[in-house]
């Protein structure tokens, strides 16, 4: 997944944004106290796949102003940068923890994804969601769909282009698939998606409203 992710607002449903939050080993143990007491950071005690402990240091960037420059100090060894996302379109990690804003009800907080409910960009189509990430993975989604030839060297995003269930990509769902995209699409760049949400709590049902209501998830345990 991207660093980012346009999401829907779990209190109010409109448009919101997601930060992955960034995990950081601390390597020695000496340091431990410094990153429990840091309000800057989480701490968080993890498990590898052979079931030995590891301790590591969570770091919400979107909770501090979508930055590492703000982090203030640090034990000897670490660098500020060591909390900033990779350069690459899909992140390492497999961390759910991010942070949430939302410009509509003023929501910010620690927020644990879950995907691909969240999704802003979702649509429905024979009791099947198709998402996209963001605006830019949308708008790669819906001009892939329209297209003839199905080639996707030009897109940035091949990688999840290549994902899409064959269902979605049939001749006979073209039509409907890409109104929809165009819809939602043209209803987030016109900044009003409260006829998205009905329209989705209606599709969805029971499933959707349910998980909506109990998605706000606390985040670790200091
Ligand atoms: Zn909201």
């Amino acid at each position: 997944m991207p660093h980012t992710l346009d999401v829907r607002c779990p209190l109010c449903g409109e448009l919101a944004f997601f930060e992955f939050a960034e995990i950081v080993r601390i390597r020695e143990k000496k340091d431990i106290l410094f990153f429990q007491e840091n309000d800057q950071f989480d701490y968080l005690l993890c498990k590898d796949s052979c079931g030995h402990s590891w301790h590591a240091a969570v770091y919400y960037a979107g909770l501090h102003g979508r930055t590492v420059d703000t982090i203030r100090e640090l034990p000897e060894g670490y660098d500020r940068l060591d909390w900033a996302h990779s350069k690459f379109l899909y992140r390492g990690s497999g961390l759910d923890s991010g942070s949430i804003t939302c410009p509509s009800c003023c929501l910010h907080r620690r927020y644990e994804l879950q995907w691909p409910h969240n999704a802003y960009f979702q649509i429905e189509f024979k009791r099947d969601l198709l998402w996209a990430f963001n605006l830019e993975t949308a708008i790669e989604l819906r001009d892939y769909i329209m297209s003839s030839n199905r080639d996707r060297s030009d897109y940035k995003w091949r990688s999840f282009l290549m994902k899409i269930p064959k269902k979605f990509l049939l001749q006979g769902a073209r039509d409907t698939v890409s109104k929809r995209l165009k819809k939602i699409i043209t209803q987030y760049q016109n900044g009003s998606n409260s006829s998205v949400v009905a329209r989705a709590n209606k599709d969805v049902g029971q499933l959707h409203s349910k998980r909506l209501s109990s998605s706000v998830v606390p985040h670790f345990k200091r």
